[in-house]
């Protein structure tokens, strides 16, 4: 019996320590709905809270239980829930906003000032065999995809959102700057929306390996000795005669990649701001004014579920499961956690699944 075993949850502490525990069964509030959840991805966030304690002002302050990547299935439906029934199979949006603020009532649900987000201080979230969450911000997702594809819905609906605010065309060249599973993630779906070529930077070669394995062949590998220059211009060089990138992901955060993105970017380009590094970054903004370079920035994701399983499960980014590397069992956890961090390990999507 599935719903017999143990809660097992995973918590973080403030002083950098991470411990598995076992919950009681959760009760089920009138409008959600009780998940066995399947599949959960580790995200880099998560090692930050666990190795530095916070991620700008976001500080772990008492020990929460992580985890915002998450499918799985139905056991138990609240009263006030139409729609899902026991069983069925959900993909979940761990962003649960308020529905009542004038964001939310624009649409803008992902700037909602009272988000309550699984798994990010001061909100537990779905590293655990069960938990409640509500039916709003749940997706059924279909038969024929997977719990471990339905876990990497999360990490896509933020290439998603970062596509839908910089719209590539068709046949645009691209920078893609990080080669860790959002900027994989970007590449698919700036891939699917047209772009053309894709330049994909990193400073680790297992991941634009991994990026050649999935089909972008233009790939630098970036040596920190180089000034933003030089590498703006071996990102020219790499999209090939005639190619200079017009829009650019920067999915690193880090200050000297923001940087020569700007530069290898065309006169009249975009730089769309996905990474998040330290809160007071530098960049050369009047040089950036006399070339009108558009600065845009993209946060986690609104509407994204039903659109972005719609085409997973119509294969319009290709196979998405090269992104998982390694999948561990829920009592391996920490085990998981310490996969993840541990850059020999050469992981990308590191999961955490249950049966
Ligand atoms: P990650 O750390 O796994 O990947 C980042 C990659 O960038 C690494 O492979 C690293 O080697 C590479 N890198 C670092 N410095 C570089 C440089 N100077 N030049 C080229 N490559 C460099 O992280 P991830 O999970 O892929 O996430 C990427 C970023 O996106 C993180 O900063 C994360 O916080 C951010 N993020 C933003 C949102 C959002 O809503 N905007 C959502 C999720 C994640
Ligand atoms: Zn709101």
């Amino acid at each position: 019996q599935v719903l017999a075993r143990p809660n097992l949850a995973l918590w973080v502490t403030k002083d950098h320590k991470i411990y598995q525990k076992e919950e009681s069964f959760p009760t089920c509030p009138p409008d959600q709905c009780i998940i066995h959840v399947k599949a959960t991805g580790i995200c880099g966030s998560e090692i930050h809270f666990w190795k530095s304690g916070r991620i700008g002002d976001c500080c772990v302050t008492h020990d929460i239980i992580l985890g915002h990547e998450s499918s799985g299935q139905v056991v138990q439906v609240g009263e006030n829930v139409t729609g899902f029934q026991v069983g069925d199979r959900v993909s979940i949006e761990p962003g649960v906003s308020c529905w009542e603020c004038e964001q939310c009532l624009r649409g803008r649900y992902n700037l909602c000032p009272k988000v309550v987000f699984s798994g990010t201080p001061p909100s537990d979230g779905t590293m655990r065999r069960f938990v409640a969450h509500p039916a709003r911000f749940l997706h059924k997702m279909p038969d024929t995809m997977t719990y471990a594809v339905g876990a990497l819905i999360e990490p896509l609906s933020v290439a998603y959102n970062a596509v839908i605010r910089a719209a590539p065309y068709l046949g645009q060249p691209v920078l893609i700057a990080g080669a860790g599973p959002i900027g994989l993630a970007m590449a698919l779906c700036a891939r699917a929306a047209g772009a053309s070529p894709i330049c994909i930077t990193d400073l680790e070669e297992n991941r634009l390996a991994q990026a050649r394995s999935m089909g972008f062949e233009q790939t630098l590998k970036i040596d920190l000795a180089w000034d933003r220059l030089e590498t703006a211009k071996r990102v020219r060089e790499v999209m090939g005669t005639g190619c200079v990138p017009s829009l650019a992901f920067e999915c690193t955060g880090a200050e000297s990649s923001i940087n020569s993105a700007c530069y290898a970017l065309e006169d009249g380009g975009t730089l769309l701001q996905v990474g998040c590094g330290k809160p007071d970054i530098t960049v050369p903004l009047m040089s950036l004014g006399f070339r009108e370079v558009n600065i845009i920035t993209s946060f986690r994701y609104r509407l994204s579920w039903p659109v972005v399983i719609r085409l997973v499960a119509a294969g319009v980014f290709g196979d998405v499961t090269p992104l998982i590397t390694h999948t561990f069992p829920i009592e391996k956890t920490i085990d998981a956690f310490e996969t993840c961090a541990d850059r020999s390990k050469l992981a990308i999507k590191v999961q955490i699944v249950d049966e």
